[in-house]
């Protein structure tokens, strides 16, 4: 059996965790930038209230968060 210190095994655990830490960190990190890409199909303009907003159930009729009017779909975006 190998014989370390106990200040060593200390030192080990804190290493293992720190770097446990930070792969988890990066990883979640990427995630969440791939969740805010957006695809500007979702992106709706009031034609009322100009507000901007995002609605990524609807494709062509959707209501305004702000002033509750109903918007269609832009001609010229892609569905
Ligand atoms: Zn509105």
């Amino acid at each position: 059996m190998i014989a370390i210190d106990f200040s060593w095994a200390i030192a080990l655990y804190a290493a293992v965790s720190l770097v446990l830490v930070f792969s988890v960190w990066v990883f979640t990190r990427k995630e969440k930038e791939k969740e805010v890409t957006i695809e500007p199909k979702f992106i709706w303009f009031c034609s009322i209230c100009t507000y901007t907003y995002i609605n990524t159930k609807e494709d062509t009729i959707s209501v305004c968060p702000r002033c509750g009017s109903y918007n269609e779909a832009h001609p010229d975006r892609k569905l």
